[in-house]
């Protein structure tokens, strides 16, 4: 039996209706396994392995009921998608955010089979969050609503079942307070959520594998064209986590950073910022226009995006479909020639084609951004053995496993050419593990 790619895409699409994220992201991924699987393992095909694929083990959703500062009864909705356990326990993070919808979870879930299988460490797929808005809530409120939260997931999770971590919307003071309750309600200190605080549990350079990892993979990139990315110019999209850290790694690689941006504008700094620059960054919270007070050459661009300034190596990392078509025609115009993905799915299916017609080096969040999960990793396995290892090991392991996942984009996804498809690279690199273990555990 072979399989087309146009059918199997009506399938999912009818049996996923209103889920447009997540058939972008089935698309994304099984343009290049189909062609795969029909020409080296016609009998996935016949197993189902891609209609297993996209069908989640189990969707759970339920109530979130808690009580604002008012004293006022609030209500929203949880979920975790536990997509593919075949290699591992379901892994992936929690995120909070108004958005939050089962379309934008089942493509989180679906990216992280793929990504998770890459980092070489037994973990499997999932997502979760709710559609709760963190902006503007008190501690107190943010609290109440993480306890409500776990109160229902901890009976659907669990350190050898379900193991959650942040995303947006959800760091370490959200795992602190989901971590508390969990611990009240079983009575055991165990490694079910990644992302812990230093002192209990946490693992070293967790908080700043996502953005460090993004930036190991693009000197992978460098390395393999013989560059270095010391005097490039560089534009980041986001101001949180990943976008912070890929920031600071990326000074320290002494490139040239000249933006960071939020929800509310672009903040463009032609001078490139510093690492004094950044720490006074962090100090802003969403207020990123203020830095043009102190530093007087630096502008605030009010409702605009990164992408229209001239840079060598483009770093979204802020959320989905933040860069379409018309951003990624400007930034090949502009002589962008690397796009490193530190969110997960941020350029469009219309941008990724600008960006392979145009032979740019775009490495996708699957295998970019796996740095952080792939440390969640490295802190199940500290938790197993009740050890916490220092940031310099932690460090060295990130750095092989970046290595090791160019290395399959590299080996899956170079072209007749030599240019490296990294998009199909990961895809079928990623895929290939997974469906082994789905074909030796029989039909589940
Ligand atoms: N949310 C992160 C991601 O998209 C990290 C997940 C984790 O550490 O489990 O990969």
């Amino acid at each position: 039996m072979s399989i087309n790619f146009k059918s199997f895409i009506k399938y999912v699409e009818e049996r996923n209706p209103n889920e447009p994220e997540f058939l972008q992201a089935v698309a994304e991924v099984t343009e290049d396994l189909i062609p795969y699987i029909n020409e080296k393992h016609p009998t996935w095909a016949d197993l189902k392995i891609l209609e297993r694929l996209v069908e989640p083990e189990r969707v759970i959703s339920f109530r979130v009921a808690w009580l604002n500062d008012k004293n006022e009864v609030q209500v929203n909705r949880g979920y975790r998608v536990q997509m593919n356990s075949a290699i591992g326990p379901y892994k992936g993070g929690l995120r909070f955010s108004p958005t939050v919808n089962l379309s934008i979870l089942k493509f989180l879930a679906f990216e992280q089979i793929f990504k998770n299988s890459l980092t070489g460490i037994p973990i499997g797929g999932g997502k979760g969050g709710a559609d709760f808005d963190p902006k503007g809530k008190s501690n107190m409120e943010i609290m109440r609503f993480c306890q409500s939260f776990m109160t229902e997931l901890y009976r659907h999770i669990g350190p050898d079942t379900d193991v959650p971590a942040g995303d947006i919307g959800v760091g370490g003071r959200e795992i602190g307070y989901m971590y508390g309750q969990y611990k009240r309600i079983r009575n055991t200190f165990t490694g079910v959520l990644t992302g812990k605080g230093l002192n209990w549990g946490g693992s070293n350079i967790r908080p700043e594998a996502t953005g460090y990892g993004l930036l190991y993979f693009v000197e992978c990139i460098y390395d393999n064209l013989d560059e270095k990315i010391a005097g490039k110019t560089i534009t980041i999209s986001g101001a949180g986590n990943v976008a912070y850290f890929a920031a600071e790694k990326a000074i320290h690689m002494g490139a040239r950073v000249i933006t960071l941006s939020n929800s509310k504008g672009t903040l463009h700094d032609p001078d490139g910022l510093t690492l004094e620059k950044l720490v006074y960054v962090a100090t802003l919270g969403r207020d990123l226009e203020k830095y043009t007070k102190k530093y007087k050459t630096a502008t605030f661009h009010a409702d605009k995006r990164p992408w229209q300034f001239k840079c060598d190596i483009a770093l979204p990392c802020a959320t989905q479909n933040e860069l379409n078509e018309d951003d990624a025609k400007a930034l090949v115009k502009n002589g962008c020639i690397c796009v490193g993905e530190g969110a997960n799915m941020p350029s469009t299916a219309e941008a990724i084609r600008v960006f392979h017609k145009a032979k740019i080096h775009f490495a996708p969040g699957k295998a970019a951004n796996a740095g952080g999960v792939a440390v969640s990793g490295l802190e199940m396995s500290q938790n197993n053995l009740r050890q916490q290892w220092s940031s310099g090991k932690v460090d060295d392991r990130l750095k092989s496993i970046m290595l090791n996942i160019h290395k399959t984009c590299v080996k899956y996804g170079k072209e007749d050419d030599g240019y490296i498809n990294y998009l199909k690279g990961s895809n079928i690199g990623g895929f290939i593990k997974v469906a082994v273990s789905m074909k030796a555990q029989g039909l589940v």
